[in-house]
């Protein structure tokens, strides 16, 4: 039966952030394993493993993967963003040196990739295989494995941007990690899969130090899990936040933001959790 693995639930600049000695960061400086690595599934069918999404994070998110016996048989984009698509460096010539690895990616992002340095060259040389993806399609992982990009509105400077609903043959999941606002269709969308990781970047607006959240909009939770609350409670367990910031206090479980989140009835997305799919 295929897995999916969460393999990281921080936003794209990861947990700890660079340069950051406020409290949110300073235990995971002195203690990695207080930190989280950057949003990422991977998706498991015997040895054949995928990633959603290329972070800064791969290589310690692929050889989870490694781990269990797979081997690195696609990656599938979101977007254009740091966190989501940078870790092909790793598949060049200096890193894996992977060969005709299968990346999904959007027209826009497939066009990013070809036009610039240094992923064009990863392309050129054949470390990866590059396959236009088309919203609403699906792309067939292996028999009984699908995964469908859906777009969804994101800030679109260099591409658009995609989350993905993913089906196995007893379970979906549905993965929206980055979006600037919820839009009519989200619930029908969660109703429809039996897990739904979706956008937790910031609990409260303006909780980033030095940012300004026009500039970086996202659902903050609390406006979610008020959006969310007419939801049944059967359907709201099936939400589950990812991508949080270095400054969301729900990073700590123990907080009293991750307590709301749990009394709303819904969750977080936690590292090195697994589901059959
Ligand atoms: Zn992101
Ligand atoms: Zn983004």
């Amino acid at each position: 039966m295929p897995e999916l693995h969460i393999l990281g639930i921080a936003q794209d600049a990861g947990h700890p952030h660079v340069g950051c000695r406020r409290p949110c960061c300073l235990p995971a400086w002195s203690h990695p394993a207080a930190g989280h690595l950057v949003s990422c599934l991977g998706i498991r069918d015997g040895e054949r493993a995928w990633l959603v999404d290329a972070t800064p994070d791969l290589p310690a998110q692929l050889n989870t993967l490694e781990a269990l016996g797979a081997s690195l048989a696609g990656v599938l984009l979101t977007h254009g963003h740091i966190g989501h698509y940078t870790g092909l460096m790793h598949l060049g010539r200096e890193g894996l040196g992977a060969v005709g690895v299968p990346v999904h990616a959007m027209p826009k992002m497939h066009r990013l990739l070809i036009d610039n340095a240094p992923w064009e060259q990863l392309a050129r040389l054949g470390n990866i295989a590059l396959r236009v993806a088309s919203a609403g399609e699906e792309i067939r992982l292996s028999e009984g494995l699908t995964a469908t990009p859906l777009l969804v509105p994101h800030r679109a400077e260099y591409t658009e941007t995609v989350g993905y609903r993913i089906v196995g043959p007893s379970r979906s999941v549905l993965y929206i990690p980055d979006v600037d606002v919820w839009w009519p269709g989200i619930e029908a969308l969660i109703e429809s899969v039996d897990l739904a990781l979706l956008d937790g970047t910031f609990f409260t607006p303006g909780e980033a130090p030095g940012r300004d959240p026009s500039e970086v909009p996202h659902p903050p939770i609390t406006t979610s899990l008020e959006r969310f609350s007419t939801l049944p409670a059967a359907i709201r367990t099936r939400i589950r936040f990812i991508h949080l910031n270095h400054s969301n206090p729900a990073l700590d479980p123990s907080s009293e933001a991750a307590a709301h989140i749990r009394a709303a009835g819904m969750g977080l997305a936690a590292e090195g959790e697994s589901l059959s799919l």
